[in-house]
């Protein structure tokens, strides 16, 4: 049997292949998932690739033990945020080890959970009674886009799952839900005239004006609704305008202004369906720009849309605080994940995973060596737990 301390090595040394493949989410992710492949086929596990539709990226999907019903799903995604802008202390494609923190990007999210799980392969090969299920995605961080083709193979081909552990850095501890994030985008195309002529033109920000007010009092509106007793922080819906990109100089009309806004919705809410009105009132603008001008209107887009993870009670909690022994309160977290996509799939899921997510995302972003330590030995009280049944 191996050590708590031999299994985190070996999943310190993977760790530090993984950082090396920059796979942040506008590139490819396949250098990553053929390194992945390569190494699971080494230790005599198939793996089966589940392609974007652009076949540019790939999801892996790999059942380590026997093919029975009541696994466990270890869902990772390999993406990772980008760096551009950052002042990071070393290369972030460099694990870099520095008092007692592994520094690279993804470390903590969430590429220290997925080498956790490829370390702890060759103990899932012995005598499990029920499997584990790797599931590592792609295109998380830019809307969830690549975990849902690969949820439905593995609610359609599998032996059906018992639950689903989804590795987002929690500090090993079980949170049982989320919000949702659902990105969207309005464009108002307007026509270009001089400022002082504004009859001869269609000045698209003064048109989206209308539209912004709107979406600032919708904001208001779900603070004012949200439910004192919501267990999320902060408690509620909420809505905000991350850009508002228009026109080119003061005297010229603007033809074009575009705003992006976010709604992170609570379980039991759809952002979708918040916005009927606001949806209403885009589509009332754009038939009043195309009377002025064909060329002129307005369009609202879904860029994403990623469903809140509602807390349950469930498996998949149980599950994981009897391995980890952690029996502090039920966690929420306001950040989205692909937990919610497990869910409405139908699977019990939970978040836990090693690193915090305050480190996700950052310069220098590390997990702590202690974190890989906790993660190595989940990962062996999960194989034991698997192995008596
Ligand atoms: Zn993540």
């Amino acid at each position: 049997m191996i050590t708590t301390s031999a299994l985190t090595d070996r999943a310190i040394a993977i760790l530090g292949h993984l950082v090396g493949f920059d796979t942040t989410s506008r590139g490819s992710n396949l250098a990553l998932i053929d390194w992945v492949q390569a190494h699971l086929t080494e230790q005599g596990v198939e793996s089966r690739r589940i392609a974007s539709p652009d076949g540019g990226k790939a999801n892996l999907l790999a059942t380590v033990g026997p093919a029975v019903e009541g696994g466990i799903v270890l869902s990772g995604h390999t993406d990772v945020v980008p760096v551009d802008g950052q002042p990071w202390t070393s290369d972030p494609f460099v694990l870099t080890e520095r008092d007692g923190r592994l520094h690279g990007r993804g470390a903590a999210d969430m590429k220290g959970f997925i080498a956790l799980a490829l370390a702890a392969v060759p103990l899932f090969r012995e005598g499990l009674k029920r499997p584990v299920h790797l599931a590592f995605s792609y295109d998380e961080e830019v809307g969830c886009f690549g975990a849902p083709e690969m949820i439905a193979v593995i609610a359609r081909d599998l032996p059906r799952p018992a639950l689903a552990i989804v590795g987002e850095p929690s500090l090993m501890k079980a949170v049982a839900g989320h919000k949702g994030a659902a990105f969207f985008r309005v464009v108002v195309s307007g026509r270009e005239a001089h400022s002082s002529q504004p009859h001869l033109g269609v000045s698209a920000n003064m048109a989206a004006a209308g539209l912004i007010t709107a979406l600032a009092g919708l904001s208001l509106d779900l603070a004012a609704r949200a439910d004192p007793a919501s267990p999320f922080e902060p408690r509620g819906t909420t809505l905000t305008i991350g850009r508002i990109d228009g026109g080119t100089a003061t005297n010229i009309l603007a033809r074009r202004c575009e705003i992006l806004f976010d709604v992170r919705a609570e379980p039991g809410q759809d952002a979708l369906a918040l916005l009927t009105d606001f949806r209403a009132r885009v589509a009332d603008l754009d038939a009043r720009l195309k009377a002025r001008d064909p060329d002129c209107g307005a369009v609202f887009e879904v860029q994403a849309d990623v469903p809140p993870m509602a807390p349950e009670d469930g498996a998949a909690e149980a599950f994981v605080r009897g391995l980890t022994g952690d029996n502090g309160a039920a966690r929420t977290v306001a950040f989205a994940s692909e937990g919610g996509q497990f869910q409405n799939a139908g699977f019990s899921t939970v978040i836990c995973g090693p690193g915090s997510i305050d480190q996700a995302h950052q310069p220098d972003e590390y997990i702590a060596l202690d974190q890989m330590r906790q993660g190595a030995t989940l990962m062996l009280r999960l194989a034991e737990t698997l192995r008596a049944g």
